[in-house]
């Protein structure tokens, strides 16, 4: 793990060079697997994930059929060369709890009332961790399930908001994330403004609070761009008759 920073904040930049209400790098790719139904590549600052959509299809097992809509399904995995240390392999309390938290962040977008007894799952893996891998899942899965043709009433868009040095930052790194005073990830249905998750570990004021979730949600409407241009260009693709990525 790195050694905590002396300071977060130097001349009012980050220690990776950010202002406090910046965003890391972002880089989407839609429909980037030839075997998901949907997928989508996404980088944010140094992590990396992959999300791959399969269905409406069979659920198996049949006890788990919904004889009214579609259950939807997510894992979140965090691969065991993602990290410094090797994870170990497998689900542990973190992927579940994340998993729960983040399928829960779908189920008022997706139409599943279309789909009477089918399963939309949705696969996360996590190749390279760098704080905020849950936001940057949810970005990814949003992608691609559009990507597989789910009808949603709208994507998701994600990103967190914490303090640091008592100043809120958007989009935590690392250091930040394992060292700051506070860290609430939210996700949100960016045409309506409906959250669909928050949580927060540490504290911050009312006030700060305020300020932070309207940084979050700035933030997310960006991250909202960003999706809908990664999907603009895969179909864009597809019109044209190219190959996907990994074809
Ligand atoms: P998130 O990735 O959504 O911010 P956490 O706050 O739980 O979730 O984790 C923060 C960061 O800590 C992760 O992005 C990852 O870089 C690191 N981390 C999480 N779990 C482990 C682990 N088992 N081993 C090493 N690093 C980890």
């Amino acid at each position: 793990m790195n050694a905590k920073p002396e300071k977060f904040i130097i001349d009012g930049l980050r220690l990776d060079g950010r202002r406090p209400d910046e965003l890391r790098p972002l880089k989407i790719s839609a429909g980037v697997l030839k075997r998901a139904d949907g997928s989508c590549y996404l980088e944010l600052g140094a992590n990396k994930v992959m999300a791959a959509v399969y269905g409406p299809r069979q659920v198996h097992p049949r006890h788990m059929q919904d004889a009214t809509k579609a259950i939807v399904r997510y894992r979140y995995n965090m691969a065991s060369f993602s990290v410094g240390d090797r994870k170990r392999p497998g689900p542990d309390r973190r992927s579940i709890e994340i998993s729960k938290v983040c399928r829960d962040a779908f189920q008022p977008v997706v139409i599943k009332e279309r789909h009477p007894r089918l399963a939309i799952d949705v696969f996360v893996e996590v190749l390279q961790a760098g704080a905020g891998t849950r936001t940057a899942g949810i970005n990814a899965a949003s992608v691609a399930l559009a990507d597989a043709g789910i009808a949603m009433k709208s994507l998701v868009a994600s990103c967190a908001v914490g303090k640091v040095d008592d100043t809120l930052v958007l989009d935590l790194m690392k250091e930040e994330d394992n060292y700051g005073q506070a860290d609430m990830p939210i996700a949100v249905i960016p045409t309506t403004g409906e959250i669909t998750l928050l949580q927060m570990d540490g504290h911050l004021t009312r006030d700060e609070f305020g300020t932070g979730f309207k940084m979050a949600m700035e933030g997310c409407q960006k991250i909202h761009e960003a999706q809908k241009e990664a999907l603009a260009k895969c179909y864009q693709m597809k019109d044209d008759g190219g190959e996907q990525v990994g074809e």
